[in-house]
């Protein structure tokens, strides 16, 4: 039966230095994210969710480790797939002209978005999501929630677990929000919408 597979990163593991060293990416993509694939994968086997999509996964599994396991594939393979060394700028286009509408500019939304970030208490997620008339709205998942299993599609997000940034920052969860949109590869985000 098919597995769901670690992804693979689109970079080197120090391709986006010094933003996210290659030892935060080494722990968080090989062992970090290594774990929630594998656990994912023992609690699917046998079982009626085994070899579907991971979105679907998410949106049926209920409460507790199988939902919180791929919940966190799915989040990490977002994350880790919407970077790029040195970051690709926000184009003219539907998402651009979105952001301003809603938030006024790309710089007001970026700071609603590290607030929203830093003022989540604990371990989650912060997001931009699109419900399905595509207004964006940004929001805040605990552990591992996420805009896909209340129906959003998701655009953008950042991991505020500890694990992606202590190595790093330490305890300046702030700080490494800020650092991260140098390596945000608009163009990914942007093909999400
Ligand atoms: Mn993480």
């Amino acid at each position: 039966m098919k597995t769901v597979e670690l992804m693979a990163l689109p970079y080197a593991p120090d391709a986006l230095e010094p933003v996210i060293s290659g030892a935060t990416l080494g722990f968080h993509h090989g062992k970090h994210l290594r774990a929630y694939v594998d656990n994912l994968n023992k609690l699917l086997e046998g079982g009626p969710l085994e070899g579907l999509p991971l979105e679907r996964i998410v949106c049926a599994a209920p409460a507790g480790p199988l939902f919180n396991n791929a919940g966190q594939v799915l989040n990490h393979n977002l994350y880790f797939g919407q970077f790029c060394t040195g970051g690709s700028p926000l184009a003219e286009g539907a998402l651009k002209r979105r952001i301003e509408a809603q938030w006024g500019s790309l710089d007001a939304f970026k700071e609603a978005f590290e607030a929203a970030g830093a003022g989540l208490f604990g371990s989650g997620w912060v997001w931009l999501q699109a419900d399905a008339a595509g207004e964006l709205s940004i929001a805040q998942y605990a552990g591992a929630d996420n805009p896909v299993a209340h129906g959003f599609t998701p655009v953008l997000t950042f991991d505020v677990w500890e694990h992606a940034y202590y190595l790093d920052f330490q305890n300046r969860r702030a700080a490494y929000l800020k650092a991260l949109w140098d390596i945000v590869d608009w163009s990914v985000v942007e093909g999400r919408l």
